[in-house]
């Protein structure tokens, strides 16, 4: 074919894009694009924002290093900002495209753009979809994503005994772009600013685990940081539920939810460490969790939007609250349980927060408040650096019961805090205000009797809030379940 056009999604790099590949492959020039889509910012029907600032300039960053990258390669990228389904129809009859070439998800709201753009097409345009995103292919699983079961661990087990990560595809050495007429005398575009996007500048802060820049070079960076540099792959299983520093697990999840990382490049280069360095249960594990990640992706095909139901894919009956002031205080870090709020504080200022802190903060919401999970969910979509539709949704459905697990998942959270933070460092790492209190006074300031509180400067109700539920008893509780 003569032209094809290139829709970029959440696939923002150029090594193992097959959707890149596949159309230079095909067509004698490619015109690339990039669209901003109003419908994936804007209040979500739950309260917050679908996109919050921590991901929307990281997202800003990976379009403009696609964007320099592709120039390097005699390319372009357009950019522009704008439903897809009136710009890419308009681009593609400027050019006179044969086909467009376009990475698929399983979610929803992206499906629905999907086939949106296919149904705007001129008639004569082909539509491309390609599955990009996974470590398995899903043409390459024993069963059909559709009809897989919905529990982890036979899913997996299957999958790894019968099933090769195919290899990653190199990055084109050019990418030949029509110029001038040909190109239908389109602009370039700029990218939009934050403003233009709905959300302020993000806060910066030096306590955060990572700076998190966007883009393929910057994400590979990390990954020559994590796994060569400071050689952490052989300890990952042991150090991943740490919560202080960037070293305790990779932090890859931002560049793998915006397709800056493919995941078969990192299994790749996991392989590669295993035969230069060492191959242990560590090394493993981060593919084990690189499967949980596929898994969300093909429950997603599965279910689609039963996973948006208050019951889950299961249907649970159950009363979900819906106490706006509660949910406010758990957002802001304002419960009065210092793990808790430790986490929340460290989202709301980095766009990240660990596996551990995600399970509890999510635990406390769904479980020990019984509030709403979709709320919870929604919040995470608007402030995640790292947002994925299935990730985030199909965990959230888990933790709150709902998911694909029927056992229950309630966290004891305060043993947890106890546990993974013994000595309180992440605790008054996020709560400056609890500094110098004894550790058991940071895991559980209410015991503070009246003169500690007034030897300690920290007043409860005034420098730290009152405990919103009663831990202890809750904790109880879950210690003789
Ligand atoms: C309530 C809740 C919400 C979550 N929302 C998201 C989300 O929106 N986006 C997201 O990428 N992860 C999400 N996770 C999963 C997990 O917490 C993050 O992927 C992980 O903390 C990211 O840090 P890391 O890259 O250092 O992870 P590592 O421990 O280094 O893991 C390596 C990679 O494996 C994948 N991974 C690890 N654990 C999971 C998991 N449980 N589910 C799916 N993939 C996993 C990620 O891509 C991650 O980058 C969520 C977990 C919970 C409990």
């Amino acid at each position: 074919m003569e032209t094809a056009l290139v829709w970029f999604r959440d696939d923002l790099r150029v090594t193992d894009n097959p959707v890149l590949t596949e159309a230079l492959d095909r067509a004698s020039t490619v015109l690339l694009v990039y669209v901003f889509d109003p419908r994936r910012r804007g209040p979500t029907q739950y309260g917050p924002e679908k996109l919050g600032s921590h991901r929307a300039r990281f997202r800003l960053e990976a379009v403009a290093a696609l964007r320099e990258s592709l120039r390097e390669r005699d390319g372009e990228l357009f950019v522009r900002d704008g439903n897809p389904a009136e710009l890419l129809p308009a681009i593609a009859s400027t050019v006179d495209a044969d086909a467009v070439f376009v990475q698929t998800k399983p979610a929803t709201e992206e499906r629905e753009t999907e086939r949106a753009v296919e149904a705007a097409l001129p008639e004569h345009v082909e539509f491309e979809r390609r599955w990009t995103h996974t470590l398995y292919h899903p043409e390459d699983l024993p069963t059909p994503p559709e009809q897989i079961a919905d529990t982890f661990t036979p899913w997996r087990k299957t999958v790894e005994d019968t099933v090769s990560v195919r290899e990653p595809l190199s990055a084109p050495d050019t990418v030949p772009a029509p110029t001038g007429s040909d190109a239908g005398d389109l602009e370039a575009g700029e990218l939009p600013t934050l403003d233009a996007l709905g959300v302020d500048d993000p806060p910066t802060d030096e306590r955060a685990v990572l700076p998190f820049e966007g883009g393929e070079a910057a994400g590979k960076r990390r990954v020559d940081a994590y796994i060569w540099e400071e050689d952490r792959l052989r300890e990952y299983k042991q150090t991943r539920n740490g919560l202080l520093g960037a070293g305790y697990s990779s932090k890859f999840s931002p560049w793998l939810a915006a397709g800056c990382l493919s995941p078969r490049w990192l299994y790749r280069e996991v392989k590669r460490y295993e035969a230069e360095r060492v191959a242990n249960e560590d090394t493993y594990w981060l593919i084990f969790e690189l499967l949980w990640r596929d898994f969300f992706q093909f429950q997603f095909r599965k279910h689609g939007r039963d996973f948006f139901q208050p019951g889950g894919i299961r249907g649970v009956e159950k009363e979900w609250r819906r106490d706006r002031e509660q949910f406010r205080r758990w957002a802001a870090g304002e419960t009065g349980v210092p793990f808790v709020d430790a986490n929340m504080r460290e989202l709301n200022q980095t766009g990240y927060m660990s596996n551990r802190g995600r399970q509890n903060v999510a635990s406390v919401l769904a479980d020990w408040l019984g509030i709403d999970w979709r709320w919870g969910a929604a919040y995470f979509e608007q402030q995640l650096v790292d947002y994925d539709v299935a990730s985030n949704w199909g965990n959230w459905a888990y933790q709150a019961g709902v998911g694909n697990d029927s056992r229950d998942n309630h966290f004891d959270v305060l043993s947890q805090g106890e546990y993974y933070d013994a000595e309180a460092k992440y605790i008054t790492h996020w709560l400056p205000e609890l500094d110098g209190l004894p550790t058991e006074h940071c895991h559980r300031p209410w015991r503070m009797s009246a003169a500690d509180q007034e030897r300690s400067g920290v007043e409860l109700g005034v420098t730290y809030p009152e405990p919103m539920i009663d831990v202890e008893k809750r904790s109880t509780e879950l210690e003789s379940e």
